[in-house]
């Protein structure tokens, strides 16, 4: 046992220019570990909630009600408890806040200090994260999804989609997926720079969508996997709709798309792109209150695509269980900081494990310099990383850590490789009929 003995909150700045909580976790001199709250920018409904002053100050997004807590309350509650007893600390913090949406203490105390706690446990047991999870069981090395456009809230609305991805399937270790994803990334910024005036990146660091449609973004994302050469069905498509941004139960309103859409029209409108493009995997198609959408998506979608629930089930191990008894949805996105603490985001993550849903392990829109998520994903063997772009320092600084951690395990590591997707599309990768299909 090794006591925890300060809990320090302090204000730092995420990658947005956002105040966030730094926690700062110490057991003994010279042995300590931090944790950063990420903060989303595109949030569910149902996910905790971070705690924001409000005022002038820093444009009402100032944390310093959540740092004092940190450290006043939640710093007495922890001083004492044994680093390595994270459930305990956890509960106890669940417990002191009270609320079934974090709203007391703030999400963003919460997991700053959750995360804390974990970090300065691993540097205790002198383990690297990823390997203190693991605790001897399976760990792989993630399949990722990396973001070549960035759309919707991270890039002022400019086009519907949030996220338009690849997947590197034909990778056979996570160094080859970084060199494909480097290929597609540099042939989109050629492609866009041929076609308009360059216009940088969004918050992410996908390139800023100057599209005049979304299925422009589609078309331009198929030319670049062309053009760096993976057209052979060695890169696929992945969306994140974020649907929840546009859309209610059954009324959706795309900007780009000039109409509203009820949820049939809408739902056949991302089952065409399905059928056009080379996708295997879609998040959130449908609103995150429109179950009936996302149970009648996941019945008309083809077997073999991955359909995510990221603001339908907010890192809820309930909302899982419900929505795999619905059968809405065969996957889910894994965020800590929707769910508040460490414990219940791997409760949240075994729930999915144990039905055989896909695991991707999440960053957030506004992120920093915390690569804890990279441990994560290989320690408890989610399968699958989503950190946003390729490039930006705060995506990189992910990519670079599962790149460390692979070079780490030597022969030990295990690619997770496309077989980590739910669903997945491998012959052919789309169907006959598809329009842009990579034969
Ligand atoms: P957010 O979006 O972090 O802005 O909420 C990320 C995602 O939807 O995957
Ligand atoms: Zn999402």
């Amino acid at each position: 046992m090794s006591k925890i003995n300060r809990v320090i909150g302090r204000r730092i700045y995420d990658s947005r220019g956002r105040p966030t909580i730094e926690v700062e976790v110490s057991v003994s001199t010279g042995i300590s570990g931090r944790g950063i709250a990420p903060a989303g920018a595109s949030r569910g409904i149902h996910e905790a909630l971070e705690m924001r002053d409000g005022g002038n100050l820093l444009g009402g997004f100032d944390v310093s009600r959540a740092i004092a807590l940190v450290n006043s309350e939640i710093s007495d509650a922890l001083a004492g408890m044994d680093v390595h007893n994270q459930r305990q600390v956890d509960e106890t913090m669940i417990a002191l806040d009270g609320t079934a949406s974090k709203s007391r203490l703030g999400a963003n105390s919460l997991i700053a200090t959750s995360m804390a706690v974990l970090n300065a446990a691993a540097a205790h047991a002198r383990q690297p994260l990823w390997r203190y999870l693991s605790n001897g069981k399976a760990a792989r090395i993630p399949l990722p999804e990396i973001q070549i456009f960035g759309g919707g809230a991270h890039a002022g609305r400019r086009v519907d989609i949030q996220d338009f991805l690849i997947v590197p399937l034909a990778a056979e270790s996570f160094s080859q997926a970084m060199i494909m994803a480097s290929d597609v990334y540099w042939a989109a910024g050629a492609i866009m720079a041929e076609k308009s005036p360059p216009s940088g990146v969004a918050d992410e660091g996908g390139w800023w969508p100057n599209f005049a449609t979304n299925e422009e973004g589609l078309d331009i994302l198929a030319r670049s996997i062309r053009r760096a050469g993976y057209d052979d069905g060695r890169v696929a498509i992945s969306l994140d709709i974020a649907a929840s941004e546009f859309g209610r139960s059954n009324r959706y309103r795309p900007a780009l798309e000039g109409r509203d859409f009820t949820r049939e029209e809408w739902m056949n409108v991302v089952l065409q792109w399905i059928k056009r493009y080379p996708i295997v995997s879609v998040e959130d198609p449908m609103s995150d209150i429109d179950t009936d959408g996302m149970i009648e998506f996941t019945r008309a979608a083809p077997r073999d695509i991955q359909i995510i629930g990221d603001d339908y089930l907010v890192t809820n191990a309930g909302r899982i269980a419900e929505a795999h008894a619905d059968d809405a949805c065969n996957a889910v996105l894994i965020k800590p900081n929707q769910a508040g603490t460490i414990t219940e985001t791997l409760a949240a993550l075994t729930a999915a494990q144990a039905v055989h849903w896909g695991t991707i392990m999440s960053a957030r829109s506004g992120e920093s310099e915390d690569v804890s998520i990279a441990h994560l994903a290989v320690g408890w063997n989610a399968g699958q990383l989503k950190v946003g772009s390729f490039s930006r320092s705060e995506r990189m600084a992910k990519w670079n850590e599962v790149l460390r951690i692979e070079e780490m395990m030597g022969g030990e590591a295990q690619f997770a490789g496309k077989a980590a997707l739910s669903g997945i599309r491998t012959a052919g990768i789309v169907s006959a009929d598809a329009d842009h299909s990579f034969k």
